[in-house]
């Protein structure tokens, strides 16, 4: 048996999939309908936010490109920092959109100025930001980021929290982030196949002045059926079993302990990194607390000791993403993780560097 530490998916608990083996219902009923609602208080709590939470039968892809076709009807401006954010911007170009980014080199983090700089030369109705880029383990600065966007009435925010939901705090409606949304299989420790998200009355608004938003992921459907409880098209019921499990333990666990844990098991990978001398991809004043990416020094044989690790101890750990794949790995502490269980990893992987 073997245990994932890479950034996403992410280990699921037994539990959870025992909760997914709930028996199956229709999802025009009551009971349905109860499911949903549950969901809703600590969605709400985790996003700090009174709008209502909207399930999509996605990865969280689906939710980000229609993010973009719900809400641009100008021009998008995408904040560019590693492969998740860089591909919104190819992402809006697909859709013949008219696009322009904020370039920065992998392993930065956007500058608020730069977006003020950008902004300021006019036209634009929509930004997109990944709050996390996992690719790189930069986290980006979503307070001052959100502060300047605000700064330009009719510009839109759209934040990808893919990474980072539910393992910091994220503040929706005091920054004023009109859609936020994240992936399931993530920070929330759910297998992949659904999106969580959230969106403005702004945002809302905006959808229903753009035409040709399509069906599946038109926000305005979300918003009518949710009023209900409910979801456009059937729903990945079994996996909204599994969330109501994960938002349970959330709230038992609490919010403030469950973003503390976040920060102390990911001090946990820093100190053993700093044990070995292993230099940080990102920056110090941006790295995630969610996962930590290493560059490799020069002369490590990363492949070696990730094969290795797995082949001993069954702990799988990521080598790199897009164009930095071989040049640096990854270790996630998202999800379920404890000190105990990343004392474990770090045990094995010790044993492994010998
Ligand atoms: C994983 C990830 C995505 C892509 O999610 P899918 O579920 O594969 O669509 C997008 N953004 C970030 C920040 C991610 O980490």
């Amino acid at each position: 048996m073997s245990k994932l530490y890479i950034p996403g998916p992410i280990n699921v608990s037994k539990e959870t999939f025992a909760a997914m083996s709930h028996p199956m219902i229709g999802h025009r009923g009551s009971e349905f309908e109860e499911l949903y609602a549950s969901t809703q208080p600590i969605l709400q709590q985790l996003a700090a936010t009174t709008r209502p939470a909207y399930l999509s039968t996605s990865s969280a892809w689906g939710v980000m490109e229609a993010s973009l076709r719900n809400l641009c009807a100008k021009k998008v401006l995408t904040l560019c920092c590693g492969a998740f954010s860089d591909k919104w911007f190819d992402v809006a170009l697909k859709l013949g959109l008219a696009a322009e980014k904020i370039q920065v080199e992998w392993g930065e983090a956007i500058a608020p100025e730069a977006v003020r700089a950008k902004l300021a030369q006019g036209g634009f109705d929509l930004v997109t930001l990944i709050h996390n880029e996992t690719s790189t383990g930069v986290m980006n600065d979503l307070a001052g980021i959100a502060a300047v966007v605000k700064e330009f009435p009719g510009v839109l925010l759209v934040v990808d929290s893919v990474s980072s939901f539910s393992a910091v705090p994220i503040a929706m409606d005091a920054l004023g982030i009109d859609v936020l949304l994240a992936g399931v299989q993530k920070a929330l420790a759910l297998p992949p196949g659904m999106a969580v998200f959230f969106c403005s009355a702004a945002a809302l608004e905006r959808a229903k002045s753009v035409p040709n938003r399509g069906y599946y992921f038109d926000f305005i459907e979300f918003a009518k059926n949710a009023e209900n409880n409910n979801t456009p098209s059937t729903p990945a019921i079994s996996l909204i079993f599994g969330l109501q499990h994960i938002l349970g333990t959330i709230a038992a666990e609490g919010l403030e302990q469950r973003f503390a844990r976040h920060a102390a098991t990911n001090a946990m990978i820093h100190d053993w990194g700093a044990r070995h001398g292993f230099p940080h991809f990102a920056p110090a004043a941006n790295r995630s607390v969610t996962l930590t990416c290493f560059k490799k020094p020069e002369a490590f044989d990363q492949a070696a000791f990730i094969k290795n690790l797995k082949a001993k101890h069954g702990y799988i750990i990521n080598g790199g993403y897009g164009k930095i794949k071989g040049l640096t790995f990854r270790i996630s502490n998202m999800g379920n993780e404890t000190a105990a269980t990343m004392q474990e990893l770090i045990a094995a992987m010790d044993d492994v560097l010998g």
